[in-house]
């Protein structure tokens, strides 16, 4: 067994600009609140979700006409497996989760979920199907107890409190003196980027759903908090299927494939060991990341077996 110590940002290669990378996911996250840009007929069936197998075939898709940001991407997440998506800031990863969230429809090729065209069912009950934990949470101006049962419309409190137990936080908000009723967000009490992620956290397991978007952080977090936020996390994505932006260096090592993006096109798939093994662009990224290791900060740094 080589022990290999690694900065648990170790995919840093391909996450040159954190800081663009936060701010993209406050637009993933920010859109879930607006209005869908595309238009659908109210007569759509709902989606009706089998064993969860997600299907992107083909895809090409460009924001503005005449810039293609993805190019002929086909990728399938089989029922209950992650697929972990890496490249450089701006290739493409987000928009993989907003087209597959359908804020935007796809140029050429189709997305299908258990086999049904996601433009051919209701947006409502595709979203429905669809927990996502995003790299920063926002929180609501609202109390905690709303904040965590936004997750599902008619949680009872004693449902925000199995999900708030399971995400760890429930200690944290029972030691407050409003404990479940305290305000949070701007007016209310201040919480960590840990805390606020544990929340979203409790949100997605409260919401149960079968397919999951995660996309990971790569900052703001100190390294124990990352480590026990992970084991959460591939708790929930247990039996799920995930699609994971990925930063950190185990998802990458236990996803069931990994996606190397570059420009919005796959220029490399495979597991991590696979990967390692083909010698390609991932393997030498990987190396460079190994020597460069050297001097990286101890604290963050994960051990792998
Ligand atoms: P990062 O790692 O920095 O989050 P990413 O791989 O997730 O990057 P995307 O957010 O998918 O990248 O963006 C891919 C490309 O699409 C970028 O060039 C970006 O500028 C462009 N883009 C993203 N959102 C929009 C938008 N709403 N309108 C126009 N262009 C956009």
């Amino acid at each position: 067994v080589i022990q290999v110590c690694l900065p648990l940002n170790a995919l840093g290669f391909v996450y040159r600009e954190a800081k663009d990378a936060l701010v993209n996911a406050e637009k993933l996250f920010q859109l879930l609140r607006e209005k869908p840009e595309i238009e659908e007929s109210p007569s759509l069936p709902a989606l009706r979700v089998a064993a969860g197998e997600v299907v992107f075939d083909n895809v090409s898709f460009g924001y503005e006409p005449g810039r293609t940001i993805l190019h002929d991407v086909s990728f399938r997440i089989a029922p209950g497996t992650t697929v972990a998506v890496v490249g450089g800031s701006g290739s493409g990863k987000s928009t993989l989760a907003r087209l597959l969230l359908r804020f935007y429809d796809v140029g050429g090729g189709r997305i299908s979920v258990d086999g049904q065209d996601i433009r051919g069912v209701s947006t409502r009950s595709l979203r429905e199907a669809i927990g996502v934990v995003p790299q920063e949470t926002l929180l609501f101006n609202d109390t905690i107890a709303y904040n965590i049962g936004y997750g599902r419309a008619g949680a009872t409190m004693e449902d925000i409190v199995a999900a708030a137990k399971a995400a760890h936080i429930h200690e944290l908000i029972d030691s407050l003196p409003q404990k479940y009723e305290t305000p949070v967000g701007e007016r209310g009490v201040k919480m960590s980027g840990g805390e606020k992620q544990r929340i979203a956290l409790a949100r997605a397991i409260l919401k149960n759903p079968p397919l999951l978007i995660f996309d990971e952080a790569t900052s703001a977090l100190d390294s124990h908090s990352e480590r026990a936020i992970q084991a959460e996390l591939d708790q929930l994505s247990q039996n799920r299927t995930a699609l994971v932006i990925a930063h950190r260096l185990s998802t990458v090592v236990n996803a069931n494939e990994i996606l190397v993006f570059e420009r919005g096109r796959i220029i490399e798939r495979g597991t991590h060991a696979a990967l390692l093994e083909r010698g390609g662009p991932y393997a030498s990224l990987w190396q460079m990341q190994l020597n460069g290791e050297e001097n990286a900060d101890p604290p963050r740094a994960a051990h792998l077996a």
